[in-house]
């Protein structure tokens, strides 16, 4: 499900899996952490589309949006005092402008809904019952965000901030799992800076969400072998998802990792993507931008061993199959 409706999983093209557009992080990141500059993102996006992309999954969700629009009448049209919009969800004003640039670029953009992770995570997630929660998501992936005609795609991410899960964190999965249960949306997680990704695995499938609807994110950033392994054994999507280039030890760090998975036989479960979310991450600025990926990374894996056949399946097939139902 994209912002302009349903396409068939082979029509996506080349996938993005985790990416973003236009988000507010800036309680953790006050100079860099807002992206809301429609022109900027047009010009990152049109260069994606030059790269071959096809589809970009867009996971900003709703604590992340506050703010998060181009057009600063849209910045305060419905958060609550807490930061937390009224819809318990994405801002109207956010999900427009994406689909804007999706019609402008030519990109597919699908969307994710669903609760982030701490410190984002508000006290309403605490008041309302789990299954409010997974109501409101429900609503977005089957009728649409309020206030707007686009549905969302996905669920995600939702995750885990720290080396465990908290209360709140834990009540925001079990939603999504529960609204994975109602209509089939493939679940997306967090968990960036500790090896986490199991024990949020461990809290869907408890709520019943096969591994292979579930896609655990961030494995790049947690430089564990039998972390990978673990989570390939047990069926799961493994995202390696902030490849953004920089320093030659960073980027052989992916291509090691990504190949010590592909040497154990888990080709078929490996996705890749930026997670372009800060300032510096745009091309404009010097970053990675939504190109990287197709233009140098995948040459890396190349030289390391992948053939022509198997580079093209981790950014067209696997992710079409990942965020299909
Ligand atoms: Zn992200």
């Amino acid at each position: 499900m994209t912002t302009g409706g349903a396409v068939a999983a082979a029509d996506l093209g080349r996938v993005l899996p985790h990416e973003h557009v236009f988000i507010n992080e800036m309680i953790e990141d006050r100079a860099g952490g807002l992206l809301n500059d429609a022109g900027v993102a047009e010009l990152e996006l049109a260069a994606l589309v030059r790269a071959g992309g096809g589809t970009l999954v867009e996971l900003t969700t709703a604590e992340l949006t506050a703010g998060a629009a181009p057009d600063p009448r849209g910045l305060y049209g419905g958060p609550a005092a807490s930061g937390f919009p009224e819809d318990h969800t994405r801002s109207a004003a956010n999900v427009a402008a994406i689909a804007a640039l999706a019609d402008q670029t030519g990109i597919r953009i699908v969307l994710g809904t669903g609760h982030y992770r701490d410190p984002y995570l508000a006290a309403d997630l605490d008041r309302r019952s789990i299954d409010e929660t997974a109501a409101d998501i429900v609503r977005d992936l089957v009728e649409g965000f309020p206030g707007t005609d686009v549905r969302a795609g996905i669920i995600g991410e939702v995750g885990a901030d720290k080396w465990f899960v908290s209360d709140r964190e834990e009540r925001s999965i079990r939603a999504a799992g529960r609204a994975h249960l109602a209509t089939g949306a493939t679940v997306t997680t967090h968990a960036s800076k500790w090896p986490v990704g199991g024990d949020v695995l461990d809290i869907l499938q408890a709520e019943g969400v096969p591994p292979y609807r579930i896609i655990t994110g961030h494995c790049s950033t947690i430089d564990i072998p039998e972390y990978h392994l673990d989570l390939a054994r047990r069926g799961t999507w493994l995202q390696f998802d902030t490849i953004r280039g920089g320093s030659a030890p960073i980027v052989d760090r992916w291509v090691r990792q990504i190949m010590a998975l592909v040497r154990a036989g888990y080709l078929d479960r490996v996705l890749l993507s930026h997670d372009v979310c800060v300032k510096s991450h745009l091309a404009v600025n010097g970053g990675c931008g939504y190109a990287y990926l197709f233009e140098q990374f995948l040459p890396l894996l190349g030289r390391a061993g992948l053939d022509e056949g198997e580079l093209e399946q981790l950014v067209t097939s696997n992710p079409q199959r990942a965020i299909c139902n």
